[in-house]
Formats: C-alpha cells, sequence, structure tokens
C-alpha cells in the first residue's frame, strides 16, 4: 500500500506553507485508487530537539491538520518517545568504525572553515546547504579521542561520509534514488562532509531519525520540500548502511509570500489558526495550498 507521511517539527505554528506539504502527501495517499492497493497517510512528529520543540506546538498541529480534514491513518509517531531505537541505529554504525566524536564549537569549525577559504554560512540543521564539516575531529588520534571522552567533553557524532559512503557502494553499487517525476538519479553524499547523527544538543540528527522512521513505519514514497531534495543522497547512503528498504521520493515547490520569499516560522508567516480567525474556511486555504500533484518539480 502506498504510504505517505507529514512530518513537521513542533518548534511553531503550521502555515499555509506545511498545509501544502500536508495536502500533498495526503491526496497522493487518498488519491491512489484502491485497485492499486490504496494508501496510508501518517503523521510524525520530529520533536528530538527539546531546545525547540513543544508540547502546545504538537497540540496545535494535529488541532489544525483535523481543521482542515486531512485526518492521518494510525497512531502518530512522536520521535522523543523512541530514543533508544536512534541510539540502537547509532550503535550499529559505530560497531563498523563509520561514527566519531565531534569534540568542535560552531566557533572552531567556522574558524577552520575559514582558513580552507571555504565561507561558512548559517543554516538550519537538516539544511542541504550547509558548508561541509572541515574534517578536524576526524583526525584526532585514537588517544587523543579517548582521553577528552573520558574527560566528559561534550561531543556530537558525526559519520565518516567517505568511508561509508565506500562501504554503501560495495553493498549496492552506485547510489541513487528514484524521483517520482523524474526517475534514478544519482547520489552524491560526499558534498555534506561527515554529517552529524547524534547532536551535542540532542540525542539523534534529523538524518538519522527521518531515515529510521521512514523505514520503521514503512513509508514507501516520501514527500517533503525541493529544498530537501539534496539531503536525500544521506538518506539513501543511511538505508544502504542499515539494510532498511527504498522509498521513493516526491520532491515539491516550496510555497512562497507575495514577496517571493519562502514562508516561515522564523519569518512569522501568517498561521493557519491567524486564518482561521481572520474567517478563512479549510477549502479555501486548501485550494491556495493546492500543489499539482504530477507536475514534474525541480529546484529553480
Ligand atoms: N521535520 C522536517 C521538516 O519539518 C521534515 C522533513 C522531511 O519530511 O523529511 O523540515
Amino acid at each position: 500500500m502506498l504510504t505517505t507521511r507529514f512530518a513537521p517539527s513542533p518548534t511553531g505554528y503550521l502555515h499555509l506553507g506545511h498545509a501544502a506539504a500536508a495536502l500533498f502527501a495526503w491526496r497522493h495517499a487518498k488519491e491512489t485508487p484502491s485497485g492499486q492497493g490504496g494508501g496510508r497517510f501518517l503523521l510524525r512528529l520530529e520533536d528530538i530537539d527539546p531546545m525547540r520543540c513543544t508540547q502546545a506546538y504538537a497540540d496545535a498541529i494535529c488541532e489544525d491538520l483535523t481543521w482542515l480534514g486531512l485526518a492521518w491513518d494510525g497512531a502518530i509517531r512522536t520521535q522523543s518517545a523512541h530514543l533508544p531505537d536512534y541510539r540502537a541505529a547509532l550503535d550499529r554504525l559505530a560497531a563498523r568504525d563509520l561514527l566519531y566524536p565531534c569534540f568542535c564549537t560552531r566557533a572552531d569549525i567556522a574558524r577552520e572553515a575559514a582558513r580552507s577559504a571555504a565561507a561558512p554560512h548559517e543554516s538550519p540543521p537538516n539544511s542541504a546547504a550547509a558548508a561541509p564539516y572541515p574534517g578536524t575531529c576526524r583526525h584526532l588520534c585514537a588517544s587523543e579521542r579517548a582521553a577528552r571522552l573520558a574527560a566528559g567533553h561534550n561531543h556530537a557524532l558525526r559519520l565518516d561520509t567517505a568511508r561509508a559512503t565506500a562501504e554503501a557502494t560495495a553493498i549496492a553499487g552506485p547510489l541513487t534514488y528514484h524521483e517520482r517525476t523524474e526517475g534514478r538519479l544519482a547520489c552524491h553524499p560526499a558534498r555534506f562532509g561527515d554529517i552529524v547523527l547524534a547532536r551535542k544538543d540532542a540525542p539523534a540528527s534529523y538524518h538519522l531519525c527521518v531515515t529510521h522512521d521512514d523505514a520503521f513505519q514503512g513509508v514507501t514514497l516520501v514527500t517533503r520540500a525541493l529544498d530537501l531534495k539534496p539531503a536525500t543522497a544521506i538518506h539513501r547512503l543511511l538505508q544502504t548502511l542499515l539494510g532498511w528498504p527504498e522509498p521513493h521520493y516526491a520532491h515539491h515547490p516550496i510555497l512562497r509570500g507575495p514577496d517571493g520569499k519562502r514562508l516561515a516560522k522564523r519569518d512569522h508567516a501568517t498561521t493557519l489558526r491567524d486564518l482561521r480567525a481572520a474567517g478563512a474556511t479549510p477549502a479555501a486555504l486548501l485550494a491556495r495550498a493546492a500543489i499539482d500533484l504530477q507536475a514534474p518539480f525541480k529546484p529553480a
């Protein structure tokens, strides 16, 4: 059965961009004819960041989706309730020597990147656009690493992406993924450098949790905004290393405001509840949020 999901982080109220993402996933599931097995639409709350996520926002997400009429199937998966699952996946990668502790602060990384003339830029933790980590802690000798761990230095866990890619390629050949309107595309995980799989301030990262949960929940079509399309390379790498099934992908355009800028929680984009309070109906909002399911979408 075709299974899609909507996977917001409860760090703010939903806006029209979220409605578009949820509707895109919901329609892919619900418009799959029963003759083709039908579809399921799941809801997952990606709340592993304890500093930014709140129960009030999680409750509001459920309320807004219900008001829109985008009912989800089955139980909601709440990531913070499943931390041992992510730990177990990290342990499997660590046992193959594919992870290393990284003690660098943001300032260390910025300094190192500036030295190698690759200017770092601010970007969200799950963004594909972050400047790759310069690999400083990958070069620590075993005794230095052990001493810092023994001294309790705060650290993240990074994937040794080059080694991981070599291992995955040995398992499955060159990595590719299936984009719904484009067919098979090549994956280039190296451009991300050594990505963080467990953060200093959160026990797991977006890339690890999203890949784990899509496999665990039986998601067969991952739908999400085009800005995350490059991250698919990392997700295919993790799926291959961990023996998880490969979903198909359908990345959709990002809804923009009248100023042409992406609607974003941090810019206080008009929330669904504000629009509702101002008298908007679910039908009117869904009409504004509708994205043509069949159109081919490529990054601008
Ligand atoms: N929690 C992610 C976000 O809100 C979901 C990304 C995805 O669907 O993979 O951006």
